[in-house]
């Protein structure tokens, strides 16, 4: 009988590949924050973005693009 087991393999590399980018993509977001003005919702640097009023657990791109052109 056939029987499909799935791709494990794959399944764990994309489960640690998720863990290797994620940190990383936070500590980029944090910084991104503490740095810059958020152009996208106009917050100050050290403010959370928000979008209708609500804060984002995330920020806006354009803040890591203004970040990086602030410490350039
Ligand atoms: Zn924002």
């Amino acid at each position: 009988m056939g029987h499909h087991q799935g791709t494990p393999i794959l399944a764990s590399l994309r489960h640690l590949l998720r863990a290797l980018t994620q940190p990383r993509v936070f500590r980029i977001t944090r910084w991104a924050r503490m740095v810059a003005c958020c152009p996208a919702c106009q917050v100050e640097p050290g403010i959370p973005c928000h979008d209708n009023g609500r804060a984002l657990t995330d920020i806006h791109p354009r803040r890591i693009k203004e970040a990086k052109e602030t410490c350039a």
